[in-house]
């Protein structure tokens, strides 16, 4: 099968809402009139992002996945993306697997496939994504000020948990790895939380990279700092919840600082609580408020007894040591 018989087969659909899709030299958006165009994009490599032995139909969700979280943290409603893909070589099992996935995602958020490229080479997989935001009214990572409480969507940790399963560190009881597997190949991007956080959030951020260091880009970005109450770490991770032992700062490096949680990590003014609470509950979202933003800048971590400790947690970067 040929290059442009691949495409026609996995990724050519008609498209509804945008003028042109698949098919030209270029694709053609039409945002509503008012809107501004939130654009994201994410590159997952083979080995680096995702394991060579996940299944391709939770590869082709998770790689729109994580890129309609980053919609959801600007509370962008999608309309459109597009796919380019390196493949070793050409498997139409795998191929139709993750054609599904992907699109399954895409139907279930209005979101649609307008082009890409697709070449020879060591499987990766780039995402582009399209959406709309009413003019001025993008959730960013700038807006949080002192006395703002720090909120998080969903749970967070479960998804290091389940790699950390992977590589043999931890051994968990069947139904924990399974639920924590579902968490780390098969995320659920929060958009409609995102949506209904407008005019709410003051700031917000998709939890990709562990909490405290994508917290830590909020912070500077803002001019501010936080408390965290280590505390709320058990009832974040969802395999604890669920009754797990597991040592309290093997908890608090999970949620704190575990990697692929694709949850909203936002700030709101405490005097809008019962506005978060209410947008949590239209769109059936949990949220748990974990800390508050102060003037003084950094990141300050109070354990159970409300005592400050002295533990850093670093985001992942890619470059950096580990
Ligand atoms: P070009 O030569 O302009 O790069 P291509 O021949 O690479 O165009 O692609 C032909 C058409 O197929 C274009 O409309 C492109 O956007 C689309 N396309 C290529 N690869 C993909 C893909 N993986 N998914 C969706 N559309 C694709
Ligand atoms: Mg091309």
């Amino acid at each position: 099968m040929g290059e442009f018989e691949l495409i026609a087969r996995f990724f050519e659909r008609p498209v509804r809402r945008s003028p042109l899709g698949v098919g030209d030299d270029c694709a053609l958006l039409q945002p509503a009139l008012g809107m501004q165009l939130a654009v994201s994009t994410d590159l997952l490599v083979e080995g680096r992002h995702f394991l060579s032995t996940v299944d391709p139909q939770r590869l082709g969700h998770k790689a729109l996945a994580v890129n309609l979280s980053d919609l959801a943290a600007c509370g962008a409603q999608p309309l459109a993306f597009t796919l380019s893909l390196a493949l070793p070589h050409v498997e139409e099992a795998w191929l139709a697997g993750f054609a599904q996935g992907l699109f399954a995602l895409a139907d279930a958020h209005g979101c649609e496939l307008v082009g890409g490229d697709t070449t020879r080479g060591p499987l990766a997989i780039n995402v582009t994504v399209f959406g709309e935001v009413p003019a001025g009214q993008a959730l960013l990572r700038s807006g949080a000020r002192p006395g703002d409480d720090v909120w998080v969507s969903g749970s967070l940790g479960d998804a290091r948990l389940a790699l950390e399963a992977f590589r043999g560190t931890v051994s968990l009881p069947q139904e924990v790895f399974e639920a924590a597997r579902q968490r780390l190949e098969r995320p659920e991007p929060r958009v409609a939380l995102g949506l209904a956080l407008r005019g709410i959030a003051s700031a917000a951020i998709d939890v990709s990279d562990g909490l405290a260091g994508d917290l830590g880009h909020v912070l500077r970005r803002s001019g501010v700092g936080a408390t965290l109450a280590l505390a709320s770490a058990p009832q974040l991770l969802a395999a604890a919840r669920s009754g797990l032992q597991l040592a309290p700062q093997m908890v608090e490096q999970l949620v704190f600082a575990g990697g692929d949680d694709y949850e909203l990590a936002f700030t709101a003014p405490a005097s809008a609580r019962d506005a978060v609470q209410s947008a949590a509950q239209r769109t059936a979202t949990p949220v748990t408020q974990v800390g508050r933003i102060e003037a003084a800048p950094g990141l300050r971590l109070l354990d159970a007894a409300g005592q400050p400790i002295a533990r850093s947690f670093g985001g992942f970067d890619h470059f950096g040591a580990s």
